[in-house]
C-alpha cells in the first residue's frame, strides 16, 4: 500500500533548537539547553526579561544557515519514497521566513521540488494519511494517522493545553528510523 505522508520541519527534520537555543543563550548570558525545553512555550521557560523575545529569532532566516537535519532525516525520506510513498515536508513558518525553509530541505535532499513542500498554519487542512509532528497541537487537528515525534517539550502537560490525548490516536517514535519502522508494521 503506497501512502501520502506529511512529515514536520521544525522539531522533527530539522534541529532547529539547537541553533535557537545556542543564539538565545549568546544574546541573553543563559545556558539554556534543548533537554529543559519541557513545554511548548518556550518563552516561559527562557530568562523573563527575554521573554517572547524568543520567538523574534525565528524571523531571522540566517537561523536555518546553521539549522542541520535529525539524525538520519535524509536517509528515512529516501527510504519511504524508494518504498513509492509521496512524502511531503509540511511546515509552519513566521511570515518572515516563509520560503527559506524549502532553500533548506532542496539543500539537504529532502525535498525534489516544491511539489514536496507545503508552508501551511494549520495542519488540520493537510490531505495525507500520516502526520509526523513534534507539537500535540498539529496532531490533534490532523484527520489522518499521527504520529508523534518525541522532543522534551511534548512529553507532559497535554492537560494545560486543554488537549485530550485519548480522543486522539497518536503513536509515539523515538527517531526517524523507528518512525520507519513504525511504518513499514502499519503496511505491512
Ligand atoms: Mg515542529
Amino acid at each position: 500500500m503506497k501512502i501520502t505522508i506529511a512529515l514536520d520541519v521544525d522539531g522533527v527534520l530539522a534541529r532547529l533548537h539547537d541553533e535557537w537555543l545556542r543564539r538565545y543563550n549568546r544574546d541573553w548570558d543563559d545556558n539554556l539547553q534543548v533537554e529543559q525545553i519541557t513545554e511548548w512555550e518556550i518563552h516561559k521557560l527562557v530568562k523573563p526579561e527575554c521573554g517572547t523575545h524568543i520567538y523574534k529569532y525565528l524571523d531571522d532566516t540566517t537561523i536555518y544557515d546553521h539549522v542541520l537535519p535529525e539524525k538520519d532525516a535524509q536517509e528515512v525520506v529516501q527510504r519511504l519514497r524508494a518504498d513509492g510513498h509521496r512524502v511531503v515536508l509540511a511546515t509552519t513558518s513566521t511570515p518572515k521566513s516563509m520560503g527559506r525553509k524549502y532553500a533548506w530541505a532542496k539543500h539537504y535532499g529532502l525535498v525534489e521540488s516544491t511539489k514536496d513542500y507545503i508552508e501551511v498554519g494549520d495542519k488540520g487542512l493537510l490531505r495525507a494519511d500520516v502526520l509526523l509532528d513534534d507539537y500535540i497541537g498539529n496532531l490533534e487537528a490532523f484527520k489522518g494517522w499521527s504520529v508523534i515525534y518525541n522532543q522534551p517539550w511534548n512529553k507532559i502537560n497535554h492537560h494545560t493545553l486543554g488537549i485530550n490525548l485519548r480522543a486522539i490516536a497518536v503513536t509515539r517514535v523515538l527517531t526517524l528510523s523507528g518512525f520507519y519502522d513504525t511504518l513499514c508494521r502499519w503496511l505491512a
